[in-house]
């Protein structure tokens, strides 16, 4: 779809996720022609600076954070579509010069590149100085709420500014290649679907690993922990597109419905069935409990947990899901174990072969589905698994070096099409399928069970498949 002249205003211009990712991909959609003449990005924050610093300092952001080797011209020619605005999101202050800077004939997109609790404050001045039209979108970052109670009044709070279909609840999961890809294997062949199923599939299980610790952000972390940093957002969106039911049309309203009935199909999960962990000290890094500065913390840098959906489709298939911080590889996979062959006609020697098929999210993005042949050679009939690797890199090339989530999603706003973004009932679900979970080990007094830095999180985790008679797949 073409794309027409916009305006795309950064709220959080000078923060640290607009030079890591905001910068960098717009430039990159500007380099793919994405950015008709006359389109603007403004940068906004409560910094005093005139416009010829904020552009360099969005030139030095493109320097440090774009992987591949970037061509001066175009960023002079990126950079004369830059403006910046200062103004104070909480008070009166620089709101009128935003307002004269706006034009007439274009859609506008406001970026909320700020922390959450300016979320409100942004929305309702955008309407109190008019900046805002019937066509202007907003973009929500993470996090969307503390808790249930906390997402409904920020929904609320946005819907009294905003209608549903100009609000862009941001998941950057959901802008990754291999996620949307996920979605192209399930529905548009053949060969999966009909398997899709608890009589075929024996369990799911979803690892997101990170080997970074909490760095400077622990004084939010404290209060998160992972079950709200990670499991109620980017986990519950891969679990969504993993189980849902393949919708009637790809348009934004039937898959979020689809996606919705999962989330509400989720059975509460068992205490025992949830295992937390803090990561201890190491070898030059401090531990969970130095980092966010509090001895005591009950907070969980990681978490695994069984569940189950009760629904016709899934009904007795476990669902393992587990993400933590330091942990020994950064990697994200969705692996879906399938069950035994019936009957080996090979006999108890040729051992277990099923087939697995793996969603790689990180570092590098692909799937491969593990099958079962003879091996080469070999004297009779010995059974090996080989992977079919579809890693896109390889069978893609060029194509391959596809935009990265931030891009995609982006341009997706400036189309208007919020297929992938979370819809405001979709937050609510996931907030309370999370709450009773939390609640629940803060009744109880939880403490989180320490863990060995770069490794592969506490034992206990690694019991809880133990004792189903299966295996982590991905780090263990
Ligand atoms: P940051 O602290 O680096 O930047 C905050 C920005 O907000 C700055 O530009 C600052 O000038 C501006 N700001 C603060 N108070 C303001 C006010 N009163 N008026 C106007 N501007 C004000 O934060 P960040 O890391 O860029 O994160 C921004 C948002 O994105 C947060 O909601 C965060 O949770 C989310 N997020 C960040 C990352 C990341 O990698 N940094 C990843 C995912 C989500």
């Amino acid at each position: 779809t073409p794309v027409n002249v916009f305006d795309l205003v950064v709220f959080g211009g000078t923060g640290d996720l607009a030079r890591r990712k905001i910068l960098p991909a717009m430039f990159k959609r500007f380099c793919a022609g994405e950015m008709p003449d006359g389109s603007r990005l403004i940068g906004v924050a409560r910094r005093a600076m005139p416009a010829e610093a904020y552009r360099d300092m969005v030139r030095a952001a493109l320097d440090e954070f774009l992987k591949t080797p970037i061509d001066p011209e175009a960023v002079e020619h990126f950079l004369q579509r830059i403006e910046y605005v200062q103004l104070d999101a909480q008070g009166e202050d620089g709101w009128q010069s935003l307002a004269e800077m706006m034009l007439p004939d274009r859609m506008r997109a406001f970026y909320f590149s700020v922390g959450p609790s300016l979320f409100s404050d942004l929305a309702a001045r955008l309407r109190l100085w008019g900046l805002a039209d019937e066509n202007s979108r907003i973009v929500v970052e993470k996090p969307f709420g503390h808790d249930l109670e906390t997402a409904k009044a920020l929904n609320a709070e946005l819907a009294t500014h905003f209608k549903e279909c100009q609000i862009y609840r941001i998941d950057h999961y959901l802008g990754k290649e291999t996620v949307q890809n996920l979605m192209a294997v399930r529905f548009g062949n053949m060969l999966f679907e009909p398997l899709w199923n608890s009589q075929y599939i024996d369990h799911i299980q979803i690892t997101v690993a990170e080997t970074v610790g909490v760095g400077g952000r622990g004084a939010y972390y404290q209060k998160a922990g992972a079950m709200r940093d990670m499991m109620q957002n980017h986990m519950m969106q891969l679990l969504c597109l993993i189980a849902m039911e393949p919708p009637a049309k790809f348009d934004p309203e039937a898959v979020r419905d689809e996606k919705l009935k999962v989330i509400r199909a989720l059975d509460p999960v068992e205490p025992h069935h949830i295992i937390r962990g803090q990561y201890t000290s190491g070898e030059d890094v401090a531990s969970f409990r130095e980092d966010v500065a509090d001895a005591r913390s009950k907070t969980e840098s990681f978490i695994a947990l069984k569940c189950h959906l009760s629904n016709w489709r899934w009904a007795g298939t476990p669902f393992y899901l587990r993400t933590g911080k330091r942990l020994k590889t950064r990697s994200s996979q969705i692996t879906v174990v399938f069950k035994d062959a019936p009957h080996s006609i090979f006999g108890p020697a040729s051992g277990r072969h099923n087939n697995e098929l793996t969603i790689q999210l990180q570092p590098d993005e692909g799937i491969i589905l593990d099958v079962t042949i003879k091996e080469p050679g070999a004297g009779g009939m010995k059974l090996i698994d080989v992977p079919l690797d579809m890693s896109f890199a390889e069978a893609l090339g060029p194509k391959a070096d596809a935009a990265d989530a931030y891009e995609r999603l982006i341009m997706d706003v400036i189309r208007g099409n919020q297929t992938l973004f979370m819809r405001n009932d979709e937050v609510e679900a996931a907030w309370a399928w999370t709450d009773p979970v939390i609640k629940g080990w803060e009744l109880r007094g939880d403490v989180p069970k320490p863990y060995d830095s770069f490794a592969n999180g506490p034992d206990d985790s690694s019991q809880l498949l133990r004792r189903d008679k299966r295996e982590w797949r991905g780090i263990k």
